[in-house]
């Protein structure tokens, strides 16, 4: 499966969004956004000419799947099953998104970044009701609960993460219990939960070419 090995700064720069890939950074005055909020490249400071409809869909696909941290080919894995499900797609697909596993680990303040949320849910540091579960892509429900194991309490990334989780805010549908190491998920997430500027139509558009 190829991964991006790039300068994931350059993805916020090209997106015209922070995508907050980078923890402690992205918060600091070092963000690359922040410097140069136009897109990289040699043309990228002549953003502003007219996008048309198929440019708007794609970066609108591509905002989302670089924010969760995506292949093309799981982006599309997950659009394909959001697609099945009763309901809208688009929001479907977030609602999935929103549910992986990764994505939780990251939300409750475990880790700093959805990059480093998934590397630690792939080296197995966390339990989903009881038992350890090392697929990043797991979809959590209502009632689960996520524990970190007792072994990697005392690993610094973890507690750094927990210490600066303030900064964020904790979506309603999830609840940390900070001095147990455990988040609740305490009801499905619903589209109001998900408050980056999406449109996600466009990228069901775009699939729907
Ligand atoms: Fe994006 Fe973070 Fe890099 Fe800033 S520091 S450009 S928010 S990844």
């Amino acid at each position: 499966m190829s991964r991006y090995r790039g300068s994931v700064c350059r993805l916020c720069r090209r997106e015209n969004i922070k995508l907050y890939l980078k923890g402690d950074r992205c918060y600091s005055d070092k963000c690359a956004f922040d410097r140069r909020s136009y897109a990289p490249g040699q043309h990228g400071q002549r953003r502003g000419g007219k996008i048309s409809g198929y440019g708007l869909q794609l970066r609108e696909k591509q905002k989302v799947k670089r924010s969760y941290c995506l292949s093309e080919k799981q982006f599309k894995l997950t659009y394909s099953r959001a697609d099945q499900k009763k309901g809208i797609t688009g929001i479907n697909l977030l609602v999935m998104l929103e549910r992986r596993l990764d994505n939780v680990v990251y939300r409750l303040g475990f880790a700093n970044s959805r990059p480093q949320a998934r590397q630690l849910v792939r080296h197995g540091h966390f339990l989903v009701n009881g038992k350890k579960v090392d697929i990043p892509s797991y979809q959590v429900k209502a009632g689960d609960f996520v524990l970190l194991r007792e072994k990697s309490r005392s690993m610094q990334v973890i507690t750094d993460a927990l210490e600066a989780v303030v900064r964020r805010s904790m979506p309603q549908w999830l609840e940390l219990e900070k001095d147990n190491f455990k988040g609740m998920v305490k009801a499905d997430p619903v589209r109001e939960d998900i408050t980056m500027p999406i449109q996600e139509n466009q990228i069901v558009e775009l699939y729907s070419r």
